[in-house]
């Protein structure tokens, strides 16, 4: 969208004016012309793990948007200058019911996805991510997948926040050529499990292997791994240090720092990205609003992924 029409923009209206759509985008599920949509899932049942809370993620992250003023300086772009975007609003998820719930973001996200619209989600817990993935293969087929995450999620059997990519592995969701994870760390349940996720496919970067040869380079590996292969990108913000993004479920101490985070991001530049999420983000654990800043930052990025790519 043209700043000229925007006359609500990030730009011209103080932050603190007004009712928070993402980067105060307009709300519609109207997908002529559309670019990209912004989906709230609203769901935490499925972080059985530890500390629930996420359910709030999509609206913090949507009233930090605001503090986006436009123009992304790394990238020398305004994504809104290039895409249509609009916020789709929330999807009505049963709380009671993973199940449910499951059905419910499948069906929506498949309607947005086969309008040609781009979809970056907001959770919501990582559970979010098994029926978004169900309904980007029906469009792309099996998708390569960047996993930034403290934690592997492949850990058993359950379908929970802890076990998505076991199962979108198995049901053939992901090209598991073409599948990246980024960030794991900490103590396990038990001794296997990194080798685990790897036995799935997944090319692990643990957080110490990332200290070790560097961000850089495990980009460069990123690269070298998923080629030109159609990809999705899942962002637990839990791979960001809990000193950086204290706000969320489960959080893993050692993690990265919030300028390495959007490093890495911004290094995905070149991948043939078709679908973004951001989960995890649960603000009454947040201090300050530092996690959904964070969290809307990198939305931000992304859509200016999405911008730089984009033949308009
Ligand atoms: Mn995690
Ligand atoms: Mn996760």
């Amino acid at each position: 969208m043209r700043q000229e029409d925007r006359n609500n923009s990030t730009s011209q209206l103080p932050a603190y004016l007004g009712i928070p759509t993402f980067m105060r985008c307009p709300e519609s599920r109207e997908f002529k012309g559309v670019d990209a949509a912004i989906m709230g899932l609203p769901f935490d049942s499925g972080a059985t793990s530890y500390r629930t809370g996420a359910r709030l993620g999509p609206r913090a992250i949507r009233e930090a948007s605001l503090l986006l003023w436009g123009y992304n300086r790394s990238f020398g772009i305004a994504p809104l200058d290039v895409l249509e975007v609009v916020d789709y609003g929330d999807v009505v998820v049963e709380p009671v019911s993973l199940q449910e719930t499951e059905k419910l973001i499948y069906s929506e996200a498949g309607s947005v996805l086969s309008a040609g619209v781009k979809l970056i989600s907001l959770g919501g817990d990582h559970s979010v991510t098994l029926p978004l993935l169900r309904a980007h293969r029906e469009v792309f087929g099996p998708v390569g997948i960047v996993h930034f995450d403290a934690h592997v999620d492949t850990e058993n059997d359950r379908v929970d926040h802890g076990t998505i990519f076991r199962h979108a592995a198995e049901e053939g969701l992901i090209d598991r050529k073409a599948w990246v994870q980024v960030g794991a760390r900490g103590p396990v349940s038990y001794a296997e499990e990194v080798e685990d996720a790897r036995e799935l496919g997944a090319r692990v970067f643990g957080m110490d292997e990332c200290e070790d040869i560097g961000t850089s380079e495990v980009t460069r590996l990123i690269h070298e791994t998923l080629g030109s292969q159609l990809v999705y990108v899942s962002l637990d913000i839990d791979v960001v240090d809990p000193a950086y993004a204290p706000g969320t479920g489960t959080p893993e101490v050692g993690g990265m720092t919030s300028r390495e985070i959007l490093k890495m991001v911004r290094g995905l530049r070149g991948l043939n990205m078709v679908g973004f999420d951001v989960v995890e983000v649960s603000p009454s654990y947040d201090h300050a609003g530092i996690t959904s800043i964070l969290a809307a930052n990198l939305v931000f990025e992304f859509l200016s992924l999405l911008a730089l790519g984009s033949p308009g």
